[in-house]
């Protein structure tokens, strides 16, 4: 194939992942010229393109090279991996992103009396899923039928062409509306950037190795909070052992007030009223929780 100097990423057209994908990749720093067709995008500043496919389609376009990365659920990656992508050179999982976190489930009717997957046995399970359902009944050592749909599977047991459903849960609220119940998590998902296990050995992974740090730093970033405080010395030890997630701060005197400290940590989370007000309550004061923008470490 025809080496390209432009990075190209896949991600979901049209569906759950698409705004939060693209909102990821401009805090990164990347932004892209709709085109008309919107098959293409093209990337202004730095050498990054986009190609808008259908989820399912995302890991077979990184295996076939046609793409450097894409931005995908972890149970369409890892499902390619167990059926589609068996001949293909292996994906990896470069970062987990954040969004779209859903799970792979087992449901059964609600009247059903689900002891432990050996309740299974016997029965036809509906599914999108046949590889990663296919992996747990084998590990579990249940024997049952998997049936494979492409879409709406949760009516399939209404419809009498299954016993139990294998399926993607948010809320739950579509398990209830079909009258199922959940009863096994086989695979906790978010969406992740996914590629080839070696990247190129030229200027794109170059900007893979660029894109992953911008990342890091925008993934951190989205959680932090940058927590501001005076305290005196004396208060200082019990203070610092209420900041959440143990950060280790920074202090800075406080001119004119040889006992006052300032106090700059940077949280991992978010910091709760509940938090503030005790650590208040053990000598700090003018507190300050700001939201942070950007940072490289
Ligand atoms: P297309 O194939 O047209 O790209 P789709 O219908 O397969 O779209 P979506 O329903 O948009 O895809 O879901 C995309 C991804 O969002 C899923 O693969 C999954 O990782 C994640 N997701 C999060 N919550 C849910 C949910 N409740 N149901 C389905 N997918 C979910
Ligand atoms: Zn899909």
């Amino acid at each position: 194939m025809k080496t390209r100097d432009r990075l190209r990423i896949a991600m979901q057209k049209s569906g759950r992942l698409t705004e939060p994908a693209l909102d990821l990749l401009n805090r990164c720093g990347l932004s892209f010229r709709q085109s008309r067709d919107k098959l293409f995008c093209f990337g202004e500043g730095e050498p990054v393109d986009l190609l808008l496919v259908r989820d399912d389609d995302i890991p077979g376009l990184i295996a076939q090279g046609v793409c450097d990365l894409g931005i995908v659920g972890r149970n369409v990656l890892r499902e390619f991996q167990l059926v589609g992508g068996r001949d293909e050179p292996p994906l990896h999982e470069w970062r987990p992103l954040g969004f779209g976190r859903c799970r792979l489930s087992i449901a059964v009717p609600q009247e059903i009396d689900y002891q432990s997957p050996q309740t299974l046995s016997g029965q036809r399970i509906a599914t999108s899923y046949p590889g990663l359902l296919g992996e747990w009944l084998r590990t579990q050592q249940v024997d049952a039928g998997v049936m494979t749909l492409a879409g709406s599977v949760e009516i399939a047991p209404k419809l009498g062409t299954a016993d139990a459903i294998c399926d993607l849960v948010q809320s739950g609220g579509t398990l209830v509306a079909n009258q199922l119940r959940e009863t096994e998590v086989l695979l906790e998902s978010e969406a992740v950037l996914a590629g080839p296990q070696t990247l190129p050995a030229d200027e794109r992974g170059d900007m893979i190795e660029l894109l992953l740090k911008r990342l890091d730093g925008v993934i951190q970033v989205r959680e932090s909070r940058l927590l501001l405080l005076q305290t005196s010395r004396h208060s200082l030890e019990a203070v610092t052992r209420l900041l959440p997630g143990g950060p280790q701060p920074t202090l800075l005197p406080v001119a004119g007030q040889p006992d006052q400290l300032m106090l700059q940590a940077l949280c991992a989370g978010e910091v709760s009223w509940r938090q503030l007000e005790e650590i208040k309550l053990a000598g700090a004061r003018e507190m300050f929780v700001l939201p942070v923008e950007k940072m490289l470490a």
